[in-house]
């Protein structure tokens, strides 16, 4: 048997720093809500592979679709030897995203991808050359989504110049006391002080910030988003790729706030742990680039169609936008049992969620201004030797994000966070 410390010394050897690792051992075998390592230990997984099985590790429906699509062909590129699959995925995804304009799709690899082909699509629609993100956000690794990355370290260190005309906005966060008329004044002056709105191609928002620390778009910040950018015939890109595919409680976040996006950007969970993006929007501004603009050798890959038709499937009949509401109330309530005892209480901040997109924030003495990150990652290190799988994120790097796969029982669910608070519990009274 090769031992987790002999794939560690090989990954040191091996594999560069820059791709970090959380775990220190590695995965043989997963099922549904739980993962084995090669030594044979089980864990937890309330990661979720960074939110891409909502449906659980191999779904039933999904690993059939995929067994049947690779006896049938596994890729002919959809530019030279296009296939049924696609279109019928693209004409579901665009059923799914709200609003009464016809809409068209584009599938493509991963979530930088997509969000990179909406910027391409709203330069080529706008002639305008402007980018306005957020804060916080976090779009992706290559050159144009690292610019719109609203965070430095680690995404953005070492890796100078970026590509120009990107601007980034503070995003609503009541728990740090920035508001949502302190973020729109800041578009206001953004408009007077940088950029004129004429020149803005797109606006792109997470309705819940991801990776910058699940913080949740109120629907009033989205609708006066989507005021101001039809206003201005500026693009407005929602972002779902971490909050999409019942994740939030809804199949798409933006269903909450009841509006019609131009573009959204989809990935992760589409396709439970294949290799899917897309950009579904609007049929007009989808239309914009000319043909052969767009693409990809690997864009819509068949496996993958196959993977998001059962994926979308299992959500619809399983019903895990429900599921997904009631995974939230479990959690938060376990969580915010934390919170009101003498020992936890005073590092769990905060305690939010939307759906089962659920979050605490950790700090010091109860303090919002002191964020306790160190604690945050001994937490990670001291519930994996447990046997649970969570995943921090933030700006500040002090909160913990549970991203549990939607198909998990609320018994797996309770063992998850049994250890969790033994966990916090031995690292606060130690
Ligand atoms: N947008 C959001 C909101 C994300 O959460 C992520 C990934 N964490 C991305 C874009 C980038 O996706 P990928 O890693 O597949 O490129």
């Amino acid at each position: 048997m090769t031992t987790n410390s002999e794939l560690q010394a090989l990954r040191e050897s091996a594999v560069p720093r820059g791709v970090s690792t959380m775990l220190k051992t590695f995965t043989a075998r997963a099922e549904n809500a739980e993962l084995w390592d090669v030594e044979g230990k089980r864990y937890i997984d309330f990661a979720s592979g960074i939110a891409v099985l909502n449906t659980g590790h191999r779904h039933p429906k999904v690993t059939a679709a995929v067994r049947d699509q690779l006896e049938q062909f596994t890729h002919s590129c959809f530019q030279v030897a296009p296939y049924e699959t696609y279109l019928r995925l693209a004409d579901r995804l665009n059923r799914l995203v709200p609003g009464p304009t016809p809409k068209k799709t584009i599938l493509l690899t991963t979530g930088a991808e997509a969000v990179e082909n909406a910027v391409k699509i709203a330069r080529a629609h706008t002639g305008r050359p402007g980018v306005v993100a957020f804060s916080g956000g976090f779009h992706g690794r290559t050159m144009m989504t690292m610019a719109m990355t609203g965070k430095v370290a680690p995404y953005k260190v070492g890796f100078g110049p970026f590509p120009g005309e990107v601007y980034h906005l503070p995003f609503p966060i009541e728990y740090h006391g920035i508001t949502v008329d302190q973020s729109l004044s800041a578009l206001d002056r953004l408009f007077s002080s940088d950029i004129e709105p004429g020149r803005v191609a797109a606006l792109i928002v997470e309705p819940v910030q991801g990776e910058g620390g699940f913080y949740i778009a109120p629907p009033r910040f989205l609708q006066a988003l989507r005021e101001v950018t039809e206003k201005h015939g500026i693009v407005l890109v929602i972002d779902e790729i971490q909050t999409g595919f019942a994740r939030t409680g809804r199949m798409l976040a933006v269903e909450y706030a009841g509006i019609e996006p131009d573009l959204v950007t989809m990935a992760k969970s589409l396709a439970g742990g294949f290799p899917l993006s897309a950009v579904t929007g609007k049929a007009d501004i989808m239309d914009a680039p000319v043909p052969g603009g767009l693409g990809g050798t690997y864009g819509g890959s068949p496996i993958a169609c196959a993977a998001s038709h059962a994926v979308i499937d299992a959500i619809e009949e399983e019903g895990l936008c429900e599921r997904a509401v009631e995974i939230g109330e479990l959690m938060r309530g376990r969580l915010e049992a934390m919170q009101k005892t003498n020992d936890l209480g005073p590092v769990v901040g905060d305690v939010r969620g939307l759906g089962a997109m659920v979050a605490m924030e950790l700090v010091h003495e109860g303090d919002a201004t002191k964020p306790a990150p160190q604690l945050t990652k001994d937490l990670v290190a001291r519930c994996a030797e447990k046997g649970l799988i969570i995943l921090a994120c933030g700006v500040r790097s002090n909160v913990i994000r549970f991203l549990v796969p939607l198909t998990a029982s609320d018994e797996l669910i309770d063992e998850g966070m049994g250890i969790l608070k033994d966990a916090m519990t031995e690292l606060v009274s130690a």
